[in-house]
């Protein structure tokens, strides 16, 4: 049986810290489902085609790995699709509190789904879509946390 695990996210936009998880997953799992939530509460900056066109762009040669939208409960969507891992990440003490407690919430939704943490590299630990957006639109040369496709789309949107 192969193993499946989906990576639920923003993605507003992928930065080289998601990519190094979805690398780090994809040696684990068979295949990884990097899903980008339509209903998030944040106003997101790009909208979710672009969000989706970026993220197979910057993950096309990575093995096993797909790009899919969701819409409402990760879990509800996880149990859709047969899938009982949610692979998430963490970068610093920050992340714990909002992960463990989201990770409980699914588990009470969803008991046979199970949240799988894993860390990136101390490079991306720091990293994150919303300190990129503001770092970006503030000028700061952000080559070395986004691939150079997103970086471009960065820049173009941020002219606007
Ligand atoms: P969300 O709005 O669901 O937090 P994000 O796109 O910001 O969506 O993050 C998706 C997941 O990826 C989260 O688990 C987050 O902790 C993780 N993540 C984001 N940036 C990094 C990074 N630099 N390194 C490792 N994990 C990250």
């Amino acid at each position: 049986m192969s193993k499946i695990a989906i990576y639920p996210g923003s993605f507003d936009p992928v930065t080289l810290g998601h990519i190094d998880l979805i690398k780090r997953a994809s040696k684990i799992f068979d295949q990884v489902i990097v899903s980008v939530a339509i209903n998030v509460a944040k106003r997101p900056l790009f909208s979710i085609e672009e969000r989706v066109e970026m993220l197979k762009a910057t993950t096309k040669g990575i093995k096993g790995v797909k790009v899919e939208t969701f819409d409402g409960l990760v879990t509800e969507y996880a149990k859709r699709k047969k899938v009982n891992v949610l692979i998430r990440g963490l970068r610093m003490l920050s992340d714990f509190e909002y992960e463990f407690q989201m990770a409980w919430t699914n588990r009470r939704i969803a008991e046979t789904v199970e949240t799988v943490f894993l860390m990136p590299s101390e490079h991306y630990s720091f990293l994150s879509s919303t300190l990129l957006k503001e770092a970006a639109s503030l000028g700061a040369d952000i080559s070395s946390f986004v691939p150079r496709f997103v970086e471009k789309r960065l820049k173009e949107r941020l002219k606007k």
